[in-house]
């Protein structure tokens, strides 16, 4: 992944006419957290591991949102690379769930049909949560199985870099090939939280 040059130091001047000031607010109902509490310290940045390939960084991505920059925010690479490490959470002076804002921000994204920021990394988003849906759970060999049907157009030595591995940790035993599954009250549950919004992209 090439490291990404930070859209704050851009000459070029935001422009606020689209700016949606209630976005914020919006945000901090679904991910339980206080946006407009945001200090602009950048710790979180200066923690993150994913910072250096991101275009804003998550204190970037929390401007974003309480300038009401929705479709910046929404469009940008950052909500993609986030790894969900929480440790931008754990050295917040404000305690503010930042990993939280960025899983909202990504169904955002889709459920308003929007460009993605980093298709691959949606590609392998939509196999986790397809085998999360299937079975209340992750199963590693059909998250495997299903990213690899999802970039089939990225030809023959992509499709195959991983099959020697692969094949290696299931005869080790470090891959389960039958999938555990929750009872079926979970599924469902697990279903209404991840809704689907991604299939057709
Ligand atoms: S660490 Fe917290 S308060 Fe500081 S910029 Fe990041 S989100 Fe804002
Ligand atoms: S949760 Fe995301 S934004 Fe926060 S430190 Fe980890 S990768 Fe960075």
């Amino acid at each position: 992944m090439e490291k990404e040059e930070k859209k704050f130091s851009s000459s070029e001047p935001i422009s606020m006419s689209q700016s949606d000031l209630g976005f914020a607010k919006k945000i901090g109902e679904v991910a339980g957290t206080d946006l407009n509490s945001c200090l602009t310290c950048m710790s979180c940045s200066g923690g993150c591991p994913m910072y250096p390939y991101m275009d804003y960084g998550p204190h970037g991505i929390m401007r974003l949102a309480v300038l009401g920059l929705k479709q910046e925010a929404l469009t940008s690479t950052t909500i993609w690379r986030c790894v969900g490490c929480h440790t931008c959470a754990a050295v917040c002076p404000m305690a503010i769930n930042i990993a939280g804002v960025m899983d909202y921000l990504r169904e955002e994204c889709l459920s308003e049909n929007l460009p993605i920021g980093d298709k691959p990394i949606f590609q392998f988003h939509k196999a986790f949560l397809t085998s999360v849906r299937f079975h209340g759970r992750a199963s590693k060999v059909e998250l495997m199985g299903l990213h690899k049907l999802f970039t089939i157009g990225s030809g023959p030595k992509a499709w195959m870099q991983d099959a020697i591995l692969g094949t290696k940790m299931i005869l080790m035993h470090k891959l389960h090939l039958l999938p555990s599954r929750l009872m079926s009250s979970g599924i469902s549950q697990v279903r209404k939280i991840v809704t689907g919004a991604w299939r057709d992209r």
